[in-house]
Formats: C-alpha cells, structure tokens, sequence
C-alpha cells in the first residue's frame, strides 16, 4: 500500500503545481481555494456567493491575453484613468464626479487582490526554482539564505521567504464550541479589518493556504519530487524520484522537433 504520506505529499505538489500554472484562469481560484481547504482540513467554507470569487468571475480578460497579463494591463489603465482625472480636475473640468460613477470600488480592490496573489506566485515560482539549483536541504539552504547579506543577488527573495514563514502559524487548532459540542478544529486566525464593500475575511487567505501547503510538501520530502519542465518551464511533480525533463510528452516532442530544425 502506498504510504499516506508520499500521497499526502504529491497532492500537495499538484496543488502547487496549478497554482504556479502560467494559464491561470479566473475559474481556477474558487477551485484552489476549495482544494486547500480540503488538503489542510481547514474550518474554513468556500460560499458560493463569495463576493471577490465572483468578481474575479466575472472579469473579461483580453481575447489575445492570459488572466495576467489582462490584469496588469487593467492596473496600467486604472493608473492613466487616474492621472486623467487629476488634469481634468487641476484644469477645472467639471466631468470628473460623472465619471466618477463609473469606478467600482468593490471591483478595483478584488483585481488589486488578485494582482498582488500573481505577484506572491511569481515570488513562489522563483524561490522554488532557486531551491532546485540549491544544492543543500531545503531547511539548510533557506536558513542560510536568511543569513545572507545580499538580499537581491537571489530567486530565493528573503523577504518573500520571511512572509511564507510567518504566515506558516496563522493557520491553527483551536478549541470551539460546534453544535453541541467542543471540538478541535484548524482555524485561519489572521484577522483583517475590511477595506471595502468586498470584505478582506471574503479573499480566501491563499497566502497562509501556500505557506503551509508548500512548507508541508517539503517536509515530507517534496524537495525531490518536483522540477520545472525544459520546454515550456511549468512547474511539476513526479512520483519517481529522479530528473525528469519534461512536463508531458506534449512538451518532449515539441523540444525534439525544435532541436531537429
Ligand atoms: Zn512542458
């Protein structure tokens, strides 16, 4: 039989390998949201009416543009809309309050949100990358990096490192009255003030979900089962030890045929 941890382990590795999946979509958050919960038996409930999902849901991103890339270009417009505004107000127009109207606060705070998860993910791609190349352990090679006086000459970013650890031990057994009866249960216990209409306690807590669901996969040995494909650089788990090159055969051709030509 296999051993629960090795299962534990690669389903926490496949976990992490969609959300490093440069093909995110806007449907995969709720997904990830439910999975983590289930993998980390957090008391923690995915509504499906969560306000943030469904205006991450309902976003449209660009035809001819990934989730990303829609959303950065979103955050540039959002910036020039802005500075817009500012002359039209400094030069005394009065159409500013009309187009006031138009700015959905509740929207702009959901697709910031989500911008600064995509950049916590590219942090994540990095620093796992850097642990590839690391030749130590995991613990020794992050523990080494902390001591490091050169903080940018790195993938593997302290600060980013730093966030991952401290958000490890916001996710907690607590004792809590359920029903009828006192139980144990795993409890997210940052507590966030609400910003705006879009409550910070509705984004589900994905930060604290990647902390200990990738500090999890390295403890039971992860450090060996993953690597980043030669072709089209995803990020993968395998269940054999050893270096694999590719993510699929998809990938092993398409390099085959480029190295033909
Ligand atoms: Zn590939």
């Amino acid at each position: 039989m296999a051993n629960p941890d090795f299962v534990k382990m690669i389903s926490l590795g496949e976990w992490l390998s969609k959300f490093l999946d440069d093909d995110i979509s806007k449907w995969h958050f709720r997904e990830l949201a439910k999975e983590a919960v289930d993998l980390l038996h957090a008391d923690y409930i995915v509504n499906p009416e969560n306000k943030f999902l469904k205006i991450i849901e309902s976003f449209e991103p660009q035809q001819d543009l990934s989730l990303i890339k829609s959303l950065e270009r979103w955050a540039l417009s959002q910036k020039t809309y802005h500075t817009t505004q500012k002359l039209k107000r400094e030069s005394g127009r009065n159409d500013f309050y009309d187009e006031m109207e138009y700015y959905d606060i509740d929207r702009a705070f959901a697709y910031q949100s989500v911008l600064h998860l995509i950049n916590f993910r590219n942090r994540t791609f990095d620093f796992m990358k850097g642990l590839l190349k690391s030749d130590s352990p995991w613990r020794f090679a992050i523990a080494q990096r902390l001591s490091d006086r050169n903080p940018n000459n790195n993938l593997m970013k302290i600060d980013f490192i730093r966030d991952l650890i401290s958000f490890y031990s916001t996710l907690d057994e607590i004792f809590a009255i359920k029903g009828d009866e006192l139980k144990k249960i795993v409890v997210f216990t940052l507590a966030k003030k609400p910003l705006t209409g879009v409550s910070e306690r509705e984004i589900p807590p994905f930060e604290i979900m990647l902390s200990r669901i990738l500090f999890d996969f390295l403890s039971l040995g992860g450090q060996e089962y993953y690597g980043f494909c030669d072709y089209c650089e995803k990020f993968y788990v395998v269940q054999r030890k050893g270096r694999k090159r590719f993510c699929s055969d998809i990938c092993r051709t398409a390099k085959q045929r480029k190295s033909i030509k």
